[in-house]
């Protein structure tokens, strides 16, 4: 006997023998084979975070055929997976700067939730108020509906793997469970935050060698508040402590402007790739289990408990695009108005600090930023747009536009430019931005003027 079919029939007797047999229902399966395809879309928009989610919604509700590529499994990034489930900021000195699809989706998650918006017609002392509390949950399934109402396909669990331009076309390779599909897409938009498309598609980006740490956002309790004693517990633990305890107090005053928020700083904290994005995951449980573990040790704390945590590290600063305009720091405090400005932006230059307390710069009243077109598209590029907080901007103006209401206006605006470059056959940097404003308007934006 050759010994190919002698191993053969040896393996043909030890499954008889060895191996139970098979109940009725089962049914052996031949192995996997990566399912491969190739398709085509207009607009093609990679990450499905806050940014990402309204452009996706925007481009559908265009007509556009568009895909959304989300490396997570639900939509809402920052906002949902990463904890930050506040958005803002969408009115500034008693005005509504900021409305369009962010708008609805955050209307709608409250209405649905029985929750109560913060009074915009007052002007906060701390701007924070008038951010806008939302349930993550409800937040994650009517943005998915949304996509899927506007004809959006979502495509969870890929990435892009190399993404190439050929015949005034983007062809992006994309990784899944079990699936490589190449897309070939007309129109692109990076709104992964980090600008990891953009880069992989050639063009320039940039970052500072120091970036502001990410968090881990938590919440805990099991306080005795009665035997809490702050002298005994080391200092880097007091604002987790507060922040946890003022937590309910805050809820009270049935104003929507806050959630169980607590977080343990990640410095260094990246999530351009992920191996970096796995390494900040780490060391964001890390550091809460070694806060857990000396809590516990102290009077008041013993019975300390975590009650939920985010499953990853949020990160506020990796790399940002070359673009046709970088938005300044003074741009910014000074409200300059560009001509081709799309959408508002309203925080204060926010740079946390490591080992520092956080700088600050308020916006004089009355003076709110704006956004120009050019800082969404990279310098060279051909039918390419950013939303989101890998836009061109320098550091400390990064720092505020990073907020969500305002890569939500972006999200939208880069989405009604990609549709018109598709129905002109025109790359967006030779769209007229008045084309723009007027589409963005009517689908309910407010632009700046
Ligand atoms: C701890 C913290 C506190 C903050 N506090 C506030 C606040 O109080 N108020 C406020 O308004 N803003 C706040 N921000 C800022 C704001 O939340 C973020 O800057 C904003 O949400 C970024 O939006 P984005 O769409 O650019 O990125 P994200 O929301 O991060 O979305 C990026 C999406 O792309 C996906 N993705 C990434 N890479 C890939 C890839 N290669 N392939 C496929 N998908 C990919 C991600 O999974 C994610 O879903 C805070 C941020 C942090 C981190």
């Amino acid at each position: 006997m050759k010994r190919r079919s002698m191993i053969k029939s040896m393996g043909s007797v030890s499954l008889g023998i060895v191996a139970p047999s098979l109940s009725r229902a089962e049914k052996w399966v031949e192995p996997y084979e990566t399912q491969k395809q190739n398709i085509s879309t207009d607009i093609l928009v990679v990450g499905g975070g806050t940014a990402g989610t309204i452009a996706a919604i925007q481009a559908g509700r265009t007509g556009a055929k568009t895909i959304l590529i989300e490396s997570g499994s639900q939509l809402g990034g920052c906002t949902t997976t990463g904890g930050v489930s506040f958005p803002g900021i969408f009115h500034a000195w008693g005005e509504q700067i900021i409305s369009g699809i962010g708008w609805e989706l955050v209307l709608d998650a409250v209405e649905l939730n029985g929750d109560q918006l913060p009074d915009f017609s007052k002007i906060p002392k701390s701007h924070w108020k008038h951010q806008v509390a939302v349930n993550p949950a409800i937040y994650v399934m009517l943005a998915e509906e949304k996509c899927l109402e506007a004809g959006v396909e979502i495509r969870y669990y890929e990435t892009p793997t190399m993404v190439t331009f050929e015949n005034g076309k983007w062809l992006v390779e994309s990784v899944g469970k079990g699936v490589k599909t190449l897309i070939s897409a007309k129109q692109l938009i990076d709104c992964t935050g980090n600008a990891l498309i953009a880069s992989m598609a050639g063009y320039k980006v940039l970052r500072e060698n120091e970036t502001q740490p990410g968090s881990l956002v938590y919440s805990m309790e099991g306080y005795d508040s009665n035997h809490l004693d702050f002298s005994k517990i080391p200092k880097q633990y007091h604002k987790a402590l507060h922040q946890n305890m003022l937590t309910s107090q805050i809820r009270k005053t049935g104003e929507n402007t806050f959630v169980p928020y607590g977080y343990v700083y990640v410095y260094g904290a990246d999530s351009t790739t992920s191996e970096t994005h796995t390494k900040a995951n780490q060391q964001g449980r890390q550091n809460l289990l070694k806060m857990i573990r000396e809590l516990r040790e102290l009077p008041g704390c013993e019975n300390i408990r975590i009650t939920s945590m985010k499953t990853e590290t949020a990160v506020r600063e990796t790399f940002r695009i070359d673009g046709l305009y970088k938005i300044t720091k003074e741009d910014y405090v000074s409200g300059r108005l560009q001509e081709d400005a799309l959408s508002y932006s309203f925080y204060p230059v926010d740079l946390h600090r490591n080992g520092q307390s956080i700088y600050q710069e308020f916006l004089k009243p009355n003076t709110v930023a704006s956004i120009p077109m050019r800082a969404l598209i990279p310098k060279n590029s051909e039918n390419f747009l950013v939303a989101g907080r890998c836009l061109s901007s320098d550091r400390l103006a990064n720092s505020a536009l990073r907020v969500q209401a305002s890569c939500m206006g972006m999200g939208q605006a880069a989405a009604v430019a990609a549709s018109l470059s598709v129905e002109q056959g025109l790359t967006p940097a030779k769209i007229d931005p008045n084309l723009v404003k007027k589409r963005l308007k009517e689908y309910g934006a407010i632009v700046p003027s």
